[in-house]
């Protein structure tokens, strides 16, 4: 089983350097919440931190741009197949929304 631990383990720095090269503040808690610190949402993320809710309004990123923009960062993991991107990127919810 150590594949998995070390799956998890670079599933984890994956979604730090994700968050790094398409998280975006977002910009309605930086207008209604000046003194938090805004939420940082990925593409079509939901922002719960106040209402109405805001949802990032950029698309998800095709393979080949985020293959691009990851690569930018150091990051070279091959990505076997397109689904396991899209579990990537939607998978996560750092709010534990299903959105
Ligand atoms: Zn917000």
């Amino acid at each position: 089983m150590s594949d998995t631990i070390d799956g998890f383990r670079d599933l984890k720095e994956l979604r730090r350097v994700q968050r790094l090269v398409f998280g975006v503040p977002c910009p309605v808690c930086r207008k209604k919440l000046p003194k938090a610190h805004p939420k940082i949402l990925e593409p079509g993320r939901l922002c719960r931190a106040h209402k109405p809710f805001y949802r990032d309004p950029r698309p998800e990123p095709t393979a080949e741009e985020f293959n691009e923009k990851m690569a930018a960062h150091g990051w070279h993991q091959e990505v076997k197949s397109q689904a396991e991107i899209e579990l990537g990127i939607s998978g996560y919810h750092e709010d534990g929304s299903p959105y």
